[in-house]
């Protein structure tokens, strides 16, 4: 075994395994180096792949040449390697693929570059030394003007790789300009008036330059012109002359926007209450001596936002990198807006709002170290820093960390990882702790840290638990706005306050409810809700399999009414305007948020109160902090508790907390009314009190009871296809073959459990039909093991043509 400098390592952008080495062509050294990517041959394609590093060659075989670096700088640092081989393995998925999930979409440069012809390449083409394709090109430009480079081997019908126009710009014969929008730093200058001195002369313009003054006065000497403009519309004309007389200065100053297109004018850090400041001295007493996770649980306005803002004050001041993790876009905006009013330009934004070049542009930000701080929804947990102090992840509880599609992994769980081998601090913040956390810091894996009232000690909302049993005959809609809540949203309307109505209704599937007894139809073995899978009349259980005759009567009180719950927000908005017909009411949800800025307009009109009544699902219940909202109510809760799924308790009891936490945020104290079925169930309970303790409690013994996570670990193996007989077939062999394999391998009959194949609770989604099998194990590395031998051993069924495989490492939620 040899290692030569020009030999790398490179891993593919296919779903293939391990990577593969190839050689530099002369040419290229100077070019190549970690975290570029590199155009290679492979078979007969050519394909994109990274250089990971210097390559491994086996004596006496010829590596493949490199054909093209089309990067100028690094896409990632070489720290991020060994993360990205760590994910790729416990995902169990391909280190290229992993590295093209990791990266922006719309890297590719060439996208962005512009070439013009200078003098000396004029000179060049006058003479004639040049090779063919060279003079080619000068050519074209030559007759052209500048053109885009990703337009160049169109027009000339052949390839003109970004090497050669480099070697071109290195000899000065071509000129490269990059056209990146700057747009997403938002920030401009503007010219800002302060006040010096208001002794002005009573002259005939006295009025008019007194009310100047005035106007500046009130805002503690400083307006910007234009806000100045506002209040004194003639002050245009006045200005020069007070600033010439020395009553006013005139200066230029950097102003910031949030995504509003308002300024954000820096803030100056408010004194920390006592338990914050207890927080970020026990975080920061840890920084620089190794890794630690810390999990910060702190009730719903609490000031966690502030302890992150003061941590990341710290490590920046000692010259390391912060990554700050949001679960939604609609949330990365608040966030941007706090974090940007301290610290001005030092942030980066990514997620998937921005546009390409926006996003291309933020992350050679980071790589070119020209910012400290990264805000971002999950994927930017792969921000390329090599510095990293810090991970911040807000609302670590939320299942939007979860990515669903294509690499699957936990944006939460990883950044635990990160930060471990970058030798960092991971903080996990949120009012309403996963369950998996809390484990975590009773097994001292994680420190906890907490806030345990509300900034100010504002009394958390209070919180009104009705019956909807109650309720039962009464007809339509009114079944699900009650009395009270009618009542409750009258009164806060008159008071000129607003009213977020929450209904979680997420997929499209109805569950079984008894309305006697108010019991979820449940599977006997699993413990999860059932589904009406309606073409075989039946209630299935999406876990085991475990079928009931839709004509069943309730397991546990025997009545026979029971009902299915699935009604949406749209029906609830439409209840509203006729019940509040002058009111005005906004939706948040899927349907209405489709749309790129959607979600702040509707935002916007919450905080300019153009909206008295928002009704939205769990989009609502996150994060946001909007002073007015002073009534909340929940719909129906237990919409998430007859989820079929084992964490459906830990949803609703999150859910409930968080949403009843957008109540009472100002001055103004918070009520909330939660309308259930359930009024006794401990999660309900535990929301109603903001009690995670509580709350865990009562869980944690139920997972054990069930060796469900975190007493087990679990891998889900979806299967999917437009064939609904064949995704079928196909479900059914790998159960059998995973169901041998047990039997056949001593280590694994005691070490794992299969549960299925069963069909998916939404058994078809966008035309396809979907089955899961999901295993569980005590050990997370055996789990992995006997998922390895099955995909090795049925290559046929793990890479069909037809039908989709999957392999779901900690999966979340239902498929
Ligand atoms: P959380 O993130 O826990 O929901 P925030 O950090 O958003 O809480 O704090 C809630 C409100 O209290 C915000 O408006 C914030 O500006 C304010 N706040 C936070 N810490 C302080 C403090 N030490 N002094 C004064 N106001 C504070
Ligand atoms: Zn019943
Ligand atoms: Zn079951």
């Amino acid at each position: 075994m040899k290692t030569n400098s020009a030999d790398i390592e490179v891993a593919i952008a296919l779903p293939i395994d391990g990577t593969f080495t190839y050689s530099v062509p002369e040419h290229l050294f100077p070019f190549i180096s970690v975290g570029k990517r590199v155009l290679v041959p492979f078979g007969r394609r050519r394909i994109t792949g990274y250089v990971l590093g210097p390559g491994e060659n086996a004596d006496g075989y010829e590596n493949k040449l490199i054909l093209d670096i089309p990067d100028e700088t690094p896409l990632f640092p070489k720290s991020a390697i060994p993360f990205f081989r760590w994910i790729a393995d416990y995902y169990m998925y391909p280190i290229g693929e992993v590295i093209r999930s990791a990266l922006p979409g719309g890297l590719n440069i060439r996208d962005f570059m512009t070439v013009a012809i200078t003098d000396a390449g004029q000179d060049a083409l006058a003479g004639n030394e040049l090779s063919p394709l060279r003079r080619e090109v000068l050519t074209h430009l030559a007759h052209q003007g500048p053109c885009p480079q990703k337009s160049l081997s169109k027009s000339l019908n052949r390839e003109v790789s970004h090497a050669l126009i480099r070697t071109l710009e290195g000899l000065g014969w071509v000129l490269i300009t990059r056209e990146l929008s700057r747009g997403n730093t938002r920030s401009k200058t503007e010219r800002h008036v302060a006040l010096i001195r208001s002794d002005i002369p009573e002259d005939r313009f006295h009025a008019s330059r007194k009310a100047i003054l005035d106007a500046l006065a009130s805002h503690d000497g400083e307006l910007s012109v234009h806000q100045l403009k506002a209040q004194v519309p003639k002050a245009g004309g006045y200005l020069k002359f007070l600033a010439d007389s020395g009553y006013i200065s005139i200066f230029t100053k950097k102003v910031y926007r949030d995504p509003f297109g308002e300024s954000i004018a820096p803030d100056e850090p408010p004194t920390l209450a006592e338990a914050q400041r207890t927080v970020v001295s026990a975080i920061m007493d840890a920084m620089g001596k190794g890794f630690a996770s810390y999990l910060l649980a702190g009730v719903t306005g609490s000031g966690k936002t502030e302890v992150y803002l003061r941590l990341t004050a710290e490590v920046i001041g000692q010259g390391k990198s912060v990554l700050v993790l949001v679960p939604e876009i609609s949330l990365i905006s608040q966030m941007e807006r706090r974090f940007r009013a301290r610290f001005g330009e030092n942030i980066a934004v990514l997620h998937s709002g921005l546009s390409p070049g926006e996003r291309y542009d933020q992350w050679t930000r980071i790589v070119n170290h020209e910012v400290q701080v990264a805000i971002g929804a999950r994927s930017a947990i792969f921000a390329p820093f090599d510095d990293i102090g810090m991970i911040i992840v807000d609302e670590e509880h939320d299942t939007s960390y979860k990515q669903e599609s294509e690499l699957l992994y936990n944006a939460r769980d990883i950044a635990v990882v990160r930060a471990k081998q970058a030798g960092g601090i991971a903080v996990l913040g949120s009012a309403t702790p996963s369950i998996q956390s809390c484990y975590n810091v009773v097994t001292k894996k994680f420190t906890e840290v907490t806030l345990k009232e509300r900034v100010r000690k504002r009394p958390l909302p209070e919180i009104r638990i009705v019956d909807l049993r109650k309720n039962r005959d009464e007809q339509g809609i009114r079944q699900f706005i009650t009395a009270d809540l009618y009542a409750a949203m009258k009164e806060t309307l008159a008071r000129k306050e607003q009213i977020l109505i929450f209904l979680n209704r997420r997929g499209f599937a109805e569950f079984p409810v008894c309305a006697a007894c108010g019991d979820p139809v449940g599977c006997k073995n699993c413990d999860v809700t059932l589904t009406l899978h309606q073409t075989d009349n039946a209630y299935k259980c999406h876990y085991c399999g475990f079928t009931l005759p839709s004509a069943s009567r309730c397991p546990t009180c025997d009545s026979s009414s029971i009902k299915l719950l699935g009604f949406g927000t749209e029906k609830v908005e439409k209840a509203i305007r006729s019940l509040f017909p002058s009111a005005s009411v906004a939706r948040m949800d899927r349907d209405t948020t489709a749309r790129k800025g959607a979600i702040l307009g509707i935002l916007k009109d919450i905080r300019n109160h153009r909206t008295d009544i928002l009704v939205g699902t769990q989009m609502v219940a996150k994060g946001h902090d909007f002073p007015n909202i002073t009534l909340v109510g929940i719909i129906c809760a237990d919409l998430s508790l007859c989820f079929p799924d084992f964490r459906a308790g830990e949803r609703t009891f999150q859910l409930l907390a968080q949403v009843a936490g957008r109540a009472g945020r100002g001055e103004r104290p918070g009520r909330v009314i939660l309308q259930t079925y359930n009024p006794q169930h401990f999660s309900i309970a535990s929301a109603r009190d903001q009690d995670f303790r509580a709350f865990y409690e009562g869980e944690i013994a139920f997972r054990k009871a069930l060796l469900y996570p975190p007493f087990s670990r679990m891998i889900q193996l979806k299967i999917s296809g437009k064939d609904k007989a064949r995704t079928r077939e196909l479900a059914l062999a790998l159960g059998d073959a995973c169901k041998a394999l047990l039997k056949r391998e001593k280590g694994f009959s005691d070490a794992v459990q299969i549960l299925g194949p069963a069909e998916a609770s939404l058994f078809k989604i966008a035309k396809r039909y979907r089955w899961q099998i999901l295993l569980k194990g005590a050990n997370s590395g055996v789990l992995h093991q006997f998922v390895r031998q099955a995909m090795a051993e049925n290559p046929a069924i793990f890479k069909h043509r037809n039908v989709k495989v999957a392999a779901d490492v900690d999966p979340l939620g239902m498929f």
